[in-house]
């Protein structure tokens, strides 16, 4: 259905929250072409070549939405503000803030709380999570259910799959060499669509908003006598591809649609706002217990190189049974490119890994996978540059605008 147009944190947003809609079908990013200047940024930054001319003029368009990834990139890269998001749930959260019927729960990612200062004047990168905390709950949020707590059971969950099957590997019916990350809804689109004769080398386990979501309306409703029914999820992410994710028919494993909600770190910062709530006044406040403490292994997710690292300390731990002497796997960690590393193992041998960062050298690694000469036990993928950190749901670079 079609929504009106609102101006949030400079992005303009179509406030519509679709229900039942295949997401393939969506428009999560499209081009204004009233406000398209023709400048060919936007295609040069798209992953999947998507975004193209549509007429003479070089007006550029989303020409399929299927084989958009939704990272959300030509959105951040654009001069003109001339490309919108296609869906924003913020009038639909305020409204459940203010029902006394419905158990609001927030459930903010990792990035977000090193992006959200900067909507309100912090310099790039300041971690204001105790302030994010306290915003939502002046927001009215009855919980805060901190997505690290699922991040820290994602490596839990990926670090012992990676285990199993570089252990069972060569055996029948073992699951195949290298693993892949699969904690990026853009990536897992993108092998989806391009690759999907490699979904067996993806991790099995789900994102860790795909595993919170689920736990909030079945252990979080237990632990807090609250009809799951009841409760309204919100997912909070540096991400646009993030609400497509929310979307997927398969995430309804409570029983209900597991996120009914997602937001990015610029509708946050825009509610808070509209609130009228003095950002930089607030106390530091902790999430809530329950489904809220984490580990500095769920905060690096952030970054590139975030996810094989919080993976190799597990993995490391487990098939050697010592800890790691200095936890910073400084190897894995990259801004752009492809950085591989080999980690040795003491009792075990060599884990070989390599972290990409953007699908262009996702898909060289992917190549090399499918030509059976990938060396790696262990792959990830970030779609966005860097990592979530620079996701397209964050802060916009006000240097971009202004040039
Ligand atoms: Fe979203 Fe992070 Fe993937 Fe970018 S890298 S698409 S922000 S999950």
């Amino acid at each position: 259905k079609e929504g009106t147009m609102r101006q949030i944190e400079g992005v303009m947003y179509q406030t519509n929250a679709p229900k039942g809609v295949d997401p393939d079908n969506i428009f999560f990013v499209q081009v204004d072409a009233t406000k398209c200047e023709t400048c060919g940024e936007c295609e040069e930054v798209c992953p999947t070549g998507v975004i193209q001319s549509i007429n003479d003029a070089g007006i550029r368009a989303v020409v399929d939405p299927a084989g958009c990834v939704n990272c959300g990139q030509c959105l951040a890269h654009c001069p003109y503000g001339a490309i919108y998001e296609g869906v924003s749930y913020v009038d639909e959260i305020f409204e459940k803030l203010k029902d006394p019927d419905t158990i609001v729960v927030s459930m903010p990612a990792p990035a977000v709380r090193y992006g959200l200062g900067e909507c309100f004047g912090t310099p790039t990168g300041t971690y204001v999570g105790g302030q994010m905390h306290a915003a939502l709950r002046r927001l009215g949020f009855d919980y805060i259910w901190d997505n690290e707590f699922t991040a820290d059971v994602t490596i839990m969950e990926e670090g012992t799959e990676l285990i199993k099957r570089v252990k069972n590997h060569g055996k029948p019916g073992a699951y195949p060499l290298p693993q892949f990350t699969s904690c990026c809804p853009g990536w897992v689109k993108f092998a989806e669509t391009f690759y999907p004769d490699l979904l067996p080398n993806m991790s099995t386990c789900k994102s860790p908003i795909g595993m919170l979501g689920p736990l909030a309306k079945t252990y979080g409703a237990k632990q807090t006598h609250t009809k799951a029914k009841k409760i309204y999820t919100v997912s909070i992410m540096p991400c646009i591809a993030k609400k497509y994710e929310g979307l997927r028919p398969e995430l309804a494993d409570s029983g209900f649609r597991d996120i009914d909600a997602t937001i990015n770190t610029r509708e946050l910062a825009y509610m808070i706002k509209t609130a009228g709530i003095d950002f930089n006044s607030l106390p530091s406040e902790q999430p809530d217990p329950i489904l809220g403490e984490s580990t500095g292994a769920a905060t690096i997710f952030g970054n590139s190189g975030g996810v094989m690292e919080a993976a190799l300390r597990l993995a490391y731990e487990v098939l050697s049974g010592k800890k790691l002497a200095d936890p910073n796997i400084l190897a894995v960690r990259t801004h752009e490119g492809i950085n591989t590393a080999d980690v040795a193992v003491p009792g075990f041998g060599t884990v070989k890994v390599a972290v990409a960062s953007g699908l262009d050298n996702a898909a060289k690694l992917c190549d090399e996978v499918r030509a059976g000469k990938s060396p790696y036990h262990f792959i990830e993928i970030m779609t966005c540059p860097g990592g979530c950190v620079n996701g397209g749901g964050q802060p916009l670079d006000p240097e971009l605008r202004a040039s």
